[in-house]
């Protein structure tokens, strides 16, 4: 790997952060608040919340198995993928790499940010090989984006390509894991320690059932998520937030109890798929959705739409024509689908 050093553009590297009244004082067994010109009436919702929300951090560090200084908490993982362009690349200049097709905000966040982004097909099955991303690289590559289980595909891509990938990218390589609750698979998180280049991306948004909170998480080497935090807004994970995951974390056996049942009905839902006339074929999925094939996606989309259903129409993304993805809902929302398709 490259120093990090020299991957970090200089301007972020020399960066002073900005610090705040609530960041001065800690340690010290503090009472009487009269730095940051709160209100002192209203609580809790008149003080500013932990910058660096170190409660969470300590209860996600026992559920993740991962220290409590290689955690970056932000809003959603929107704003984890927005980061790394900002600290690694120089806009006009810098480019990254990505497997294709693959979730839509990682090109989103290139475009906005200038920094071309680099498309690698991945192969019938859905598959990447790491000697193509590799191959599509240059000095100036400095990410390689990696999705798995991969969205909107829903497989997960092959662990011994991701590690060849990290152990020979001079660069950062991040791997969003935004379904690995879904999986069989074993989280890369769990190998952080070796990679130093590694960022491993998770979020509240799926397994956790907490869409609406807007908390997404990133591992990565105490190095990489000190410059996050000089980066990003000093109060970027509001209190209501922080309050709600210090709970949610509190029964993660909920949220397994929610994995399991919604894994069962994956595979009732998708036996059901395969037994329609109009779908032809059901993608292997380790995620809480899959993607199918159908005889005309657009239409299908349409016809589902006049009736109230949304799924994901997928059919215009490369490798995926005439697709939808469809999410795994309640047992009365599956049925409602089927029972809708069934009559098409
Ligand atoms: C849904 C999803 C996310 C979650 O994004 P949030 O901003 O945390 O809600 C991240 N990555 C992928 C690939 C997703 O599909």
């Amino acid at each position: 790997m490259t120093p990090l050093e020299q991957l970090v553009r200089p301007n972020i590297w020399r960066l002073a952060p900005y610090s705040s009244a609530r960041n001065e004082y800690s340690g010290r067994n503090a009472r009487v608040f009269l730095d940051a010109n709160e209100n002192p009436y209203n609580a809790p919702f008149n003080r500013y919340p932990d910058p660096l929300q170190l409660e969470v951090k300590q209860r996600l560090s026992k559920v993740k198995g991962v220290s409590p200084e290689q955690i970056f908490l932000g809003n959603g993982s929107d704003e984890a993928i927005d980061l790394p362009y900002r600290c690694f690349c120089e806009p006009g200049k810098d480019n990254v790499v990505a497997i294709e097709p693959t979730y839509g905000m990682y090109k989103v966040c290139a475009d906005i940010n200038d920094v071309e982004y680099r498309p690698v097909l991945l192969d019938d099955h859905y598959q990447m090989e790491a000697d193509r991303l590799l191959a599509a690289c240059d000095d100036h590559t400095k990410i390689i984006w990696i999705c798995s289980p991969n969205n909107p595909t829903g497989n997960s891509i092959d662990h011994d390509e991701m590690v060849k990938t990290i152990e020979q990218f001079h660069g950062i390589v991040i791997v969003d894991e935004a379904y690995i609750d879904f999986s069989a698979q074993k989280s890369l998180r769990t190998e952080l320690n070796k990679y130093p280049n590694l960022i491993v991306l998770n979020t509240f948004s799926k397994a956790w059932g907490c869409a609406a909170i807007r908390l997404g998480m990133a591992f990565a080497s105490k190095d990489i998520v000190d410059i996050f935090n000089k980066v990003k807004y000093p109060y970027n994970v509001n209190q209501l937030t922080q309050q709600q995951a210090i709970e949610a974390l509190a029964d993660p056996y909920e949220v397994d109890k929610w994995v399991r049942l919604l894994l069962q009905e994956r595979s009732r839902m998708m036996e059901a798929f395969r037994m329609l006339p109009i779908c032809q074929k059901v993608y292997p999925t380790d995620a809480n959705f899959f993607l199918c094939k159908m005889t005309d996606a657009q239409q299908i989309y349409d016809y589902l739409v006049d009736r109230g259903i949304i799924v994901r129409n997928r059919t215009h993304v490369q490798l995926c024509g005439n697709c939808l993805r469809v999410t795994i809902g309640t047992k009365s929302e599956n049925n409602e689908l089927l029972a809708a398709l069934r009559q098409y």
